[in-house]
């Protein structure tokens, strides 16, 4: 019997556009021998649509992007209606980034729907995309990493003057200060002195009411991809050279020409390092399915870890999906092998 996969992808987020490119994709490499494909598009303005069953790829990205005209939308919960194998989908795939997609916010309304989803599930998503959560929770695992601060927007307002000098005091310059609680760079920037620290501060409180600063380190970036359930693999390392004084949300989506060296040429001990901490994260989040691990490399040797990814950008051409090529899983296994996990870890909650 083939697999009802229902494709949730678009979203009221900043990374609408890569996530329509996404499902593209997706949708090109799933066998429909194995698979019924149902397009869910959430719309710039958070509408809700569902679409017919996909008979093949799609040519062009303004196919998925269709508008209420021509479906019927519906609030989201009754979009999932229909018992699974009788109308219903058997597993949700949501490729979705940022807030409101890959948050835990989705993937609370899949639990109460009783519905398989591929990658993270409520904890690790919603403690992945805040900063300074996730930090708190490395450290507790005992993870490497920069030394941070945060603040929340009532704090800073009510003493701007005392935020700078605890910044200075405890972090000093170059720091990086970014919003909590977003991805892609949007927000984040790289502070050499007071004045620079005062704009970015503003700057980031734009976007979130929590920020998070770091000791600005010189390392190369180092990546890695994480797959699996309980007991998760980890791939080759990456590494990304931005052109830039860092990566940021220009170098990532509108350049194209950050390098992405796959392998990274690193020593074995080092690429050790990398993956047992990469482990270590991914356990100490709770996490399933996939992230991508992102590690700084100081020039001194010494590894830390950034972050963690929990829905990775996930085109054929993004470092998740080439990791995992390099590693010997092609993109359609690797969607594949997503799917099983989420249908897997469905099966063990139960
Ligand atoms: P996002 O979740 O938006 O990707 P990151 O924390 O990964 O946010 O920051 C984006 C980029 O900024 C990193 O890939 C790196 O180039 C640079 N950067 C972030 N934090 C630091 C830091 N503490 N030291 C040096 N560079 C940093
Ligand atoms: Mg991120
Ligand atoms: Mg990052």
């Amino acid at each position: 019997m083939k697999t009802k996969l229902g494709l949730l992808y678009g979203g009221k987020s900043a990374e609408h556009q890569v996530s329509l490119q996404t499902a593209m994709a997706v949708i090109k490499a799933l066998d429909v021998n194995k698979f019924d494909i149902y397009p869910i598009y959430i719309t710039v303005e958070g509408q809700w649509l569902k679409g017919p069953q996909l008979q093949g790829p799609v040519n062009s990205v303004k196919e998925l992007a269709f508008s209420s005209d021509q479906e019927e939308g519906a609030l989201a919960p009754a979009i999932f209606s229909g018992k699974t194998g009788n109308g219903g989908m058997d597993v949700i795939f949501p490729l979705l980034h940022g807030p409101n997609g890959e948050d835990g916010t989705v993937q609370g309304l899949l639990e109460l729907l009783n519905l398989p989803y591929v990658g993270n599930g409520v904890l690790a998503s919603s403690a992945g995309m805040d900063k300074v959560i996730m930090k708190n929770i490395f450290a507790e695992a005992g993870l490497a990493q920069v030394d941070y601060t945060s603040f929340i927007r009532s704090e800073w307002e009510a003493d701007k003057e005392g935020a700078y000098e605890k910044v200075e005091k405890q972090l000093g310059y170059p720091c990086f200060v970014k919003p909590a609680n977003l991805g892609s760079s949007v927000g984040i920037s790289k502070c050499r002195n007071r004045e620079e620290l005062e704009q970015a501060f503003k700057e980031a409180f734009l976007f979130d009411r929590k920020v998070i600063i770091e000791v600005g380190v010189k390392a190369r970036e180092i990546e890695v991809g994480v797959l699996g359930n309980d007991a998760p693999e980890v791939s080759v390392a990456g590494e990304i050279v931005p052109k830039k004084d860092f990566y940021d949300y220009k170098a990532k989506y509108e350049d194209g020409n950050t390098a992405l060296i796959i392998p990274a040429d690193i020593d074995k001990e080092t690429y050790t390092r990398i993956h047992d901490m990469a482990i270590k994260a991914f356990k100490a989040l709770d996490c399933a399915g996939l992230v991508r691990a992102d590690f700084f490399l100081t020039e001194n040797g010494t590894v830390l870890i950034n972050e963690i990814n929990t829905m990775p950008g996930f085109t054929p051409f993004s470092m998740f999906p080439l990791l995992w090529k390099h590693t010997g899983v092609e993109y359609p296994e690797l969607i594949e092998k997503l799917v099983n996990l989420a249908l897997e870890r469905h099966t063990e909650k139960q």
